[in-house]
């Protein structure tokens, strides 16, 4: 596909993304889907299996028992990404785990998606994203990398958030000094809510490498076991907690990222160990995205993201003149800090993602969905994909094989010219693939 063609693809998306922001209500002057983005972030699943078993998994019970997609299916969906919406999107490479994919299937796929101009992301456990790997893989072109971390996996020896602090560490220092964003997941429920300011002061004092920490309450979907959280705990309420742990307020309804009811997003500086929010100047905020809506900040280079901004500002004189005010109250503000930090500031953002219950899908918020999952049909919003996971997980693949098309079957392996060739998977038994998992969750501990 050619530069001007791939262009012109992204044009139309984003038309559309605007489209649809206006058709659901959420279309206003700090929206960025539309007009910054034509989609927030699309998954690419390419494998089912996990190494861990999460109480609140939104895979199926029969996931374990799917073969990983071949490289040439990955491949396809990567161009089906590029042709729905443009090269310019962030994809989560994820799974089950992608790190359970051989690696030079995992490093070829992420060189793919920065080869047509994708930002890849491992989204990962972390127990096998060794350094090594993560080396290899910054290497291929990944941008950010997101650890999911928190009590509902059940990792053994961890009995509070506190204690998990300790692998967060690990995997921080990891990460640490090679030129990737790293973020953090949590899934909060019932057993760490109140833990959650603690979580958030860890990021805190962890954001010279940690750059987003996003908060997910536990929606009831997939596989996952543990029991429907508490009314208490919403997205209003994690702010909340977010805002605890940070030690300040947040403007969490400044920037509108799609849907309001599926995302929350607030931005804060941290200088010599404080907070500071960011986004509390609404008409500035709204001017700013006004005008930087086509520009791209790297995420992997601070010194350009600030070039960038820089040059934003020269082209754009009535941003100096409305944000002088604020900016000069600001550091007015920090200037203890500033001096005991010796002018070190870095920037730590926070997401509360409000994933839906599989038997209470909005189709409201379907329409105004940000986050996709790349299947075979093309992309399907997260929430729908995890309500209806076996049906595309299951379904035998059509492919183009070397002598002419033929079907593969997720569930053998298999190929085959008649997609009738494949006996039912009505004799796959949840109790039997959960045992199967058991089996895997042990081999992979050791790390
Ligand atoms: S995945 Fe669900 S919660 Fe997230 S943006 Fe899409 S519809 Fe909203």
């Amino acid at each position: 596909m050619s530069g001007r063609i791939v262009a012109s693809v992204a044009r139309t998306a984003l038309d559309q993304a605007r489209q649809k922001m206006i058709e659901t209500g959420q279309w206003d002057a700090a929206q960025s889907m539309g007009r910054r983005w034509p989609i927030g972030c699309v998954a690419l699943e390419i494998t089912q299996r996990c190494n861990l078993d999460c109480g609140a998994c939104y895979l199926s019970e029969h996931s374990e028992a799917v073969r990983d997609l071949p490289l040439d299916e990955v491949y396809r969906r990567i161009d089906m990404i590029r042709d729905t919406y443009g090269s310019d999107v962030d994809v989560q490479v994820t799974g089950g785990d992608p790190t359970l994919r051989k690696q030079d299937e995992l490093v070829a796929i992420v060189r793919r998606l920065r080869e047509v101009g994708m930002r890849p992301a491992l989204f990962t456990n972390g127990i096998r994203a060794t350094r090594d790997l993560l080396v290899s893989l910054v290497e291929a072109g990944l941008v950010d990398v997101a650890f999911h971390v928190d009590l509902t996996q059940g990792r053994r020896g961890y009995q509070t958030e506190h204690d998990l602090n300790e692998l967060r560490r690990t995997y921080i220092e990891r990460a640490r000094g090679l030129p990737l964003s790293v973020f953090f997941n949590t899934t909060v429920f019932d057993g760490n809510f109140d833990q959650v300011p603690h979580v958030v002061a860890f990021f805190v004092q962890y954001s010279d490498v940690v750059r987003l920490a996003s908060f997910q309450p536990l929606a009831q979907t997939g596989r996952g076991t543990l029991r429907p959280r508490s009314p208490a705990i919403n997205t209003a309420s994690v702010t909340r907690q977010i805002e605890k742990g940070a030690g300040t307020t947040l403007s969490f309804d400044t920037a509108h990222a799609g849907h309001a009811q599926c995302n929350r997003y607030a931005m804060s500086l941290i200088v010599n160990g404080h907070a500071y929010d960011v986004l509390d100047n609404k008409g500035f905020y709204n001017l700013l995205v006004a005008r930087t809506a086509g520009y791209r900040f790297d995420r992997q280079s601070r010194k350009r993201a600030v070039a960038t901004f820089l040059r934003c500002l020269a082209a754009n004189p009535e941003v100096i003149a409305k944000g002088a005010g604020w900016f000069a109250s600001k550091l007015w503000r920090m200037k203890g800090d500033l001096v005991a930090s010796r002018g070190r500031i870095s920037k730590l953002s926070f997401f509360v993602h409000n994933f839906m219950d599989a038997c209470n899908l909005d189709p409201e918020r379907i329409k105004a969905c940000t986050f996709m999952a790349a299947t075979q049909d093309g992309p399907v919003s997260m929430c729908l994909h995890n309500a209806q996971r076996d049906r595309y997980i299951l379904r035998p693949l059509k492919q183009i094989g070397s002598d002419g098309e033929e079907w593969w079957d997720p569930v053998t392996g298999r190929s085959a010219r008649n997609v009738e060739d494949f006996s039912s998977h009505g004799s796959l038994s949840p109790a039997g693939l959960r045992r199967k998992k058991k089996a895997l969750e042990v081999d992979n501990t050791a790390d």
